[in-house]
């Protein structure tokens, strides 16, 4: 292991500005990294370690030359494959798009690359974004860092996967009811699902586009913010994208120490089922903000169980419409055998998605059907404004809520894949915070008795990032969590 592995992105940034280290010496050590992991961790679909060399030179040359773009020149961020990067595969980890060539850059990428990053890999999921552990990849899991035998989480499990093994220093992924604070919490980072519209969904292959959000793993709190402000800000390509000034993260981070905070603790969260392990080191980080003076204030959201119920009638819906456009005639996978357009339709589709996919498309397609669109659908829309109207409330009481992340740390491989309801009821503490639109982040609090990483997620209200990373990043300088790694 070289000793760049596990340093920040901050800690390259400054020895990148300082002339210490050059973009190339990162570069190489990331991809010699990747290349003693990947055999064990499989977090990349693809690394064109060509490109990333190419990239790493001209940021050395800017640097040289003076015309540094920023903190994050010459720095590795990975991006999960459904956000597109021109020219480079964009797979969605899909038969459906194995062999498909992004032809233009997502918003996000385009604004990576404007500040220098070295883009580096597209990482794994599960097929179009649909899952919590990788084991729907059309191609192959990846696996869990800190223990092979157990699920890296999902849907963005390769984005978290290779930010925990120290092959990147930060990743993007994509949250649309848990799918980057769960997998961080499974592998021991820091994820930030942001607010609705802060970061543009333009370039990102839609799953459930009223719930889609891109956002940042890193290792720390400050690394997770320096990508997040990276990535915010008005796009007039996406028409959900918001025209307002992004919070300023990163100074929230570094303006920290001694705020304090009421610190919201929702009793539907602690329940019976939820990890003995993850309620004692919840708890605990309660007590520490306690501790420092914060108010704790017990709130209650009523709603929380409707989640699950009314997340999986809108984002398959969604999802049945976004998926449409993959007919075999456009772009993706085409069958080679038909008898006329209608079959060529069907054998595409049949043989390009995985069963998690279908049984989505067909879930929304039901819901949506006449007759039975006011019983399902209308009636989840319904709800979902009670749930953001829950919400109001408890931040009527408190600055950010504070809740265990998932109700068990990360589980093994093929223990719930005969049952997709045990794996749906992973996301309980996830998916209301984006059906409300709402930020929310995910930290390391704790070990399992089996080594396992243990995370807490904070929810905030509306463009309540700067709050949720301040109160994280106290956190975290007062715990060791951030010097664990996995021994790969
Ligand atoms: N696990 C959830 C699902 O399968 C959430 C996925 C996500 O956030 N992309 O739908």
């Amino acid at each position: 292991m070289s000793d760049l592995t596990f340093k920040t992105a901050t800690e390259l940034s400054t020895l990148l500005a300082s002339g210490a280290l050059s973009s190339v010496d990162i570069a190489n050590a990331c991809l010699d990294r990747a290349e003693a992991t990947e055999p064990s961790v499989a977090a990349f679909n693809s690394l064109d370690k060509a490109h990333v060399l190419a990239q790493a030179n001209a940021s050395d040359k800017r640097r040289k030359d003076g015309k540094a773009l920023g903190p994050l020149d010459g720095v590795p961020v990975a991006l999960k494959d459904v956000i597109a990067e021109k020219n480079q595969p964009l797979t969605a980890s899909s038969k459906m798009l194995a062999n498909f060539v992004s032809p233009y850059d997502a918003h996000v990428t385009g604004l990576l690359k404007g500040q220098g990053a070295v883009l580096t890999g597209r990482c794994n999921l599960d097929e179009f974004a649909m899952g919590s552990s990788t084991e729907n990849s059309g191609f192959a899991p990846s696996k869990n860092p800190w223990d092979t035998a157990c699920v890296p989480g999902g849907s963005s499990g390769g984005s978290a996967a290779c930010v925990a093994a120290g092959q990147v220093p930060i990743s993007l992924g994509s949250d649309t009811g848990g799918s980057i604070r769960q997998p961080a919490a499974f592998c021991g980072v820091v994820g930030v699902k942001p607010t609705y519209g802060l970061v543009s969904r333009y370039g990102l292959i839609a799953f459930a586009s009223s719930l889609d959000q891109i956002g940042p793993f890193a290792r720390t709190v400050e690394d997770s913010a320096l990508l997040l402000d990276a990535i915010m800000g008005h796009d007039n390509r996406d028409s959900t994208s918001l025209k307002v000034e992004p919070p300023k993260c990163l100074e929230a981070v570094k303006t920290s120490a001694g705020k304090k905070f009421r610190v919201g603790v929702p009793k539907e969260y602690f329940i019976d089922g939820l990890d003995p392990e993850i309620m004692t080191a919840v708890r605990g980080a309660i007590d520490w903000y306690a501790a420092q003076g914060c108010e704790i204030v017990e709130v209650s959201l009523p709603t929380t169980e409707l989640a699950v119920p009314v997340y999986y009638i809108l984002a398959p819906a969604e999802a049945s419409s976004n998926l449409s456009r993959y007919d075999g005639i456009r772009y993706g996978h085409r069958a080679k055998e038909f008898k006329d357009a209608i079959d060529l339709y069907f054998q595409s589709r049949a043989e390009g998605f995985g069963p998690e996919v279908k049984r989505r498309i067909i879930l929304g397609t039901y819901a949506l059907s006449s007759g039975y669109y006011d019983a399902f659908y209308l009636k989840a829309q319904k709800v979902r404004t009670l749930i953001r109207k829950d919400f109001e409330n408890a931040f009527a009481q408190c600055d950010f809520l504070l809740t265990p992340t998932t109700p068990s740390p990360a589980f093994k491989f093929g223990e719930k894949t005969e049952d997709p309801l045990s794996m749906y009821l992973n996301d309980i503490f996830t998916i209301n915070v984006n059906l409300a639109g709402l930020p929310g982040l995910s930290l390391p609090c704790g070990l399992s008795s089996s080594g396992l990483p243990l995370g807490m997620q904070l929810i905030g209200p509306a463009f309540g990032e700067g709050t949720l990373l301040a109160a994280a990043h106290q956190y975290e300088q007062a715990h060791d969590w951030v010097k664990l790694h996995p021994s790969l």
